[in-house]
């Protein structure tokens, strides 16, 4: 990307934005609004074909957006086969990363995935999720145990959990809360080994972007970062994406702009498609609010060594350990949890304080970990931040009906792990369509090539037009 003087852009009468002389100027191939893990994956991606790219964020630095707040979980557990193929894939690019990023090092060092493996217990609130991604995930070959009731205790019981009991998720208000159900025990749990988690989802995206830098054409970077830029418009020419506008005034000029732009995905879309007649989504992205917990373990318990990744049906709840001997806890959308949708204005209507949802995870986690020490006060720990929606918790990662325009979005809380065959998924369907290839029609097939060669995944399950798939409606997708 280079900078010159001399362009602005005008709104026409029809909505378009065309370009005057009066600002600086850059040109690329591709425009990406957001350098978080998708925008980045897709940036490495692209440029490793050769395209010039510009990665715009608003951000100070990269993956600063919802990615930093990422709990970084590598899980296959999902209940669509084309989520539990792509996170399989997914999982490849963690456990190959070196290879990924094509470096023994890189500045901050390169992020390692831990396995601890991951369990969930079989009890009546999670059978029905696991009848449907046990045998999806078998039927591509992820190793997936049954354990029955005495591996767990001799397995669990060994790490603070109490398997005896199962509940009905509850607000820790209601009267019945801390109850569990008479009469009922889990039947035992799935564990599957290769499940794991990046501690430091910040810096995976520093990784990537290191990679894209470092890939030259004639000496000249093809990846370009630029921080602190706001995209305030999508400017078109008869009908085609023909650049970006920034906040500052500059302008950048090229044939194609992917929205990655996480929780502001509808605001980006809403730039693109100033006459909403155009544009053919068949549903649309919203920002959830989310909160997570960070506790202490449970005393004498190293979480770090013996802890499991865990999804818990019952207290609504998932964990996953957490380096320095801690346990970190995430919601589930829970019936009894009100969603915290944030619409309008999103910098100045998110809650950025810990609430009683906070407290409503440390204390539901505490019916699986008796001996969990409850923090008060300074010791109060947790992150707030979003999670981009669509309506059946599955990605959106398309074109769109305005040409040049594609869409990375709607990546539901369960992407991140994803991120590094959804940018390669990403820059194949710009590559293909921007060479006349009819992705509407005839849905890109995206190769397993690291896992799976040979095998493909359905890309029209991602698709913008897609009748909503049967996932489980929450962020285990
Ligand atoms: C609390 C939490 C826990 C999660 N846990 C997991 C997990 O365990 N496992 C998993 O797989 N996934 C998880 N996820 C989901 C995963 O982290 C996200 O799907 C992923 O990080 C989204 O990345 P992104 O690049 O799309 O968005 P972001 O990282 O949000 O990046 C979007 C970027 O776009 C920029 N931007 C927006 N609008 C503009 C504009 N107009 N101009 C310029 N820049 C703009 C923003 O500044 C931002 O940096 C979790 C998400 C959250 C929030």
């Amino acid at each position: 990307c280079f900078l010159t003087e001399g362009f602005h852009s005008k709104r026409t009468v029809s909505g378009a934005y065309i370009v005057k002389q009066d600002m600086k100027k850059g040109t690329c191939d591709v425009a990406i609004v957001g350098a978080g893990v998708i925008g980045t994956s897709t940036a490495l991606s692209l440029a490793r074909l050769g395209y010039s790219v510009t990665i715009l964020d608003k951000n100070k630095g990269p993956g600063a957006g919802s990615t930093s707040y990422s709990s970084g979980i590598v899980r296959s557990f999902y209940s669509i086969l084309d989520s539990v193929k792509l996170s399989w894939e997914g999982y490849q690019y963690w456990k190959n990363w070196e290879e990924f990023i094509g470096s023994k090092e890189a500045p901050g060092g390169l992020v390692k995935l831990r396995e601890p493996g991951g369990v969930i217990l079989r009890t009546i609130n999670s059978s029905r999720f696991l009848d449907k991604c046990v045998p999806l995930m078998r039927s591509i070959g992820i190793p997936v145990y049954e354990w029955d009731y005495q591996t767990c205790i001799a397995n669990l019981g060994k790490v603070g959990w109490d398997v005896s009991k199962c509940y009905k998720p509850l607000r820790i208000d209601h009267s019945d809360f801390g109850l569990p159900i008479s009469g009922v025990q889990p039947e035992g749990a799935v564990f599957a080994p290769n499940t794991g988690y990046i501690s430091d989802p910040m810096l995976a995206v520093q990784n990537m972007k290191y990679a894209a830098e470092s890939v030259r054409t004639n000496g000249n970077k093809n990846a370009n970062f630029l921080f602190g830029r706001q995209v305030v418009e999508i400017n078109q020419k008869n009908g085609k994406v023909c650049g970006v506008a920034l906040a500052d005034g500059d302008y950048i000029s090229c044939n194609v702009v992917l929205n990655a732009a996480g929780p502001y995905s509808a605001q980006l879309n809403n730039l693109a498609f100033l006459d909403s007649n155009i544009n053919d989504m068949k549903f649309e992205t919203r920002p959830l609010r989310q909160e997570v917990a960070y506790c202490n373990g449970p005393e004498g318990i190293d979480m770090d060594k013996d802890g499991f990744i865990s999804i818990d049906l019952d207290t609504g709840c998932y964990f996953r350990p957490e380096v320095g001997n801690k346990l970190l806890i995430g919601g589930l959308e829970a019936e009894c949890d009100p969603e915290e949708w944030v619409d309008g204005d999103i910098d100045s209507n998110l809650n950025e304080s810990l609430t009683e949802t906070w407290t409503n995870l440390v204390y539901r986690a505490a019916l699986r970990f008796p001996n969990l020490p409850i923090p008060t006060g300074k010791g109060t720990q947790g992150i707030v931040s979003l999670y981009d929606v669509t309506p059946d918790w599955a990605p959106i990662y398309d074109k769109s009906s305005l040409e040049g325009y594609y869409m990375a979005i709607g990546t539901s809380g369960n992407q991140f792990k994803m991120a590094g065959p959804v940018g390669d998924l990403m820059a194949t369907i710009i590559d293909k369509c921007e060479n006349g290839h009819d992705h509407d029609k005839d849905p890109v097939k995206y190769e397993m090539k690291m896992s799976r060669p040979g095998d493909y995944i359905d890309t029209g399950k991602f698709s913008r037009l897609r009748d909503l798939n049967n996932t489980s409606q929450s962020v285990m997708g």
